[in-house]
């Protein structure tokens, strides 16, 4: 019964229901182990323990009277630092915002507490989501559950630090260029970035608007497709979010994928991919062949012009969104500081935001002004946009023919800490895979598929088209019914 915190959602749903153990049992093994982990992971901003043991006596009740309110109830789960939380500090990892506490919740969060999953904390991220490190945080360094010298991967670090050490069943996360996707592959969990508008951003702090997205982290894809049953769907207080009548997720698994028929850009498999990645992600193909899908080579050949014109757009929409936090509207400002040589309000904008800002955002801030600006518009985001569209079109013709496409995650596994961190050129590149999906507004998940031999995972990238999510999961599932990549543990 000691440890109950690496069950995964489902087994310890089926726990709970059994009453083999109680919801404050469960959270205090998972409490117990991130106090254990905790000093060699550092994946939280924020703990809300003492909440979160009021909230799991509650459910304990609910179990005790046969009223559980769905299939997470009394599950304890971490939150990405960007999700508005009522009362709770959201920092966005930002020292602009290291004070800030949010009057209300987010729609997903109000879903989860509704639901009744425990939250126990905010975790890591690059500061506003910018960066595949988790290294641009205010707050400190993550390490990778499986190589404590590496970077987890970002900007959802923390949330994939924080699922792979077992310090929560699950966590959310949010992906605008790979924020889930590439962080799930460097620790081996089961991240997917959601069909853009399927779920509700409100109360999410942007990144990039027609980019980001949020989902789930989790030990499987049976998991994911419970965690999306409860926060998938329409939200009135976001209007980009379409869909109502959903699919039951759950009813994707344990389906055979006899016949379907799988594509594989070749794109993504060229220069610059490590070649352990490379046999790790053909290994898996010849397992899904084994399971009977019909894998082919295909070509989407716009893939390296997709990092440029998603850093231009990104960049783009960021600056216009970071313009908000000035210090007087929201988060830390000089004027509260007594011995301030500011005389006036530019002066105080100005002081704010050097003050506030790490190096990432203000690079977004200068990169996205330039690219927006009258004389480069036309060059840089215009010419961008209209690649945009020729990723889309590609994506959308592939899917004519395909019923999933397969590719790395990552073209390499976690790197070291400082690595690429004074190198922004070649940390965009880690992105190289997952970004083409975000402009392309398509789901892809990020699957445990195998290790390097330094025992460095590698995820596989599942990727389907507009509102797949239950393609993704069918394939993911029959993948993990097949191979157990995704039970492994770290060594911690
Ligand atoms: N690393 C990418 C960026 O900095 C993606 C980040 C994300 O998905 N939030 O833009």
């Amino acid at each position: 019964m000691s440890d109950l915190f690496r069950l995964s959602i489902k087994e310890a749903s089926e726990g709970l229901m059994s009453g083999s153990f109680k919801p404050s049992e469960l959270l205090d093994s998972v409490i117990k182990r991130v106090e254990t982990v905790e000093p060699n992971i550092n994946a939280f901003i924020t703990k809300t323990l003492d909440t979160a043991r009021e909230e799991a006596k509650k459910s304990d009740q609910r179990y005790e009277t046969k009223r559980k309110l769905s299939g997470l109830d009394g599950v304890p789960v971490a939150i990405k630092d960007v999700f508005c939380t009522e009362g709770v500090k959201t920092t966005a990892a930002s020292k602009i915002l290291e004070n800030f506490i949010p009057s209300y919740d987010a729609t997903v969060i109000k879903r989860l507490k509704d639901a009744g999953a425990i939250i126990v904390g905010k975790v890591n991220t690059d500061e506003f989501t910018m960066g595949s490190s988790t290294e641009n945080s205010a707050f400190g360094i993550t390490h990778n559950p499986w190589d404590l010298s590496r970077v987890p991967g970002g900007s959802s670090g923390g949330s994939a630090a924080a699922v792979s050490a077992d310090e929560c069943l699950f966590a959310l996360g949010t992906d605008t260029g790979g924020s889930i996707r590439q962080p799930s592959s460097f620790c081996s969990v089961t991240g997917l970035k959601v069909t853009y508008g399927l779920i509700s951003r409100n109360g999410v702090i942007s990144y990039a608007s027609s980019f980001d997205t949020i989902g789930p982290i989790a030990k499987s894809a049976a998991d994911v497709a419970l965690i999306l049953n409860v926060i998938a769907g329409n939200d009135p207080m976001d209007s980009t979010t379409v869909r109502n009548n959903l699919p039951d997720y759950s009813s994707f698994l344990n389906k055979k994928i006899k016949g379907k028929k799988i594509g594989v850009p070749k794109e993504f498999f060229g220069q610059g991919i490590d070649p352990e990645v490379n046999k790790i992600i053909e290994n898996s193909l010849e397992t899904l062949k084994s399971l009977g899908a019909e894998v082919e080579e295909t070509s989407l050949p716009s893939t390296d012009l997709a990092i440029a014109m998603y850093y231009i757009i990104a960049k783009s929409e960021a600056s216009s969104n970071l313009a908000r936090y000035d210090g007087i509207r929201y988060g830390k400002s000089e004027i509260e500081n007594l011995e301030s040589k500011v005389n006036n309000l530019i002066e105080l904008y100005f002081s704010n935001r050097t003050l506030g800002f790490g190096d990432e955002a203000k690079r977004s801030i200068m990169m996205g002004t330039h690219t927006l600006s009258s004389g480069y518009h036309d060059a840089y985001y215009k010419k961008a946009s209209q690649i945009r569209t020729l990723v889309k079109k590609e994506y959308e013709e592939a899917f004519r023919k395909y019923y999933a496409l397969i590719t790395p995650v990552s073209p390499f596994p976690a790197f070291k800490i400082g690595e690429k961190i004074d190198d922004p050129l070649t940390m965009y590149l880690a992105d190289a895979n997952t970004v083409p999906i975000n402009p392309a507004g398509i789901p892809a998940m990020s699957v445990p598929a195998g290790f390097t031999k330094e025992n460095l995972p590698v995820g596989m990238q599942i990727i389907g088209p507009h509102f797949g999510e239950g393609q993704i999961i069918e394939v993911a599932d029959a993948f993990q019914e097949a191979t157990d990549f995704h039970k492994k543990k770290p060594n911690l």
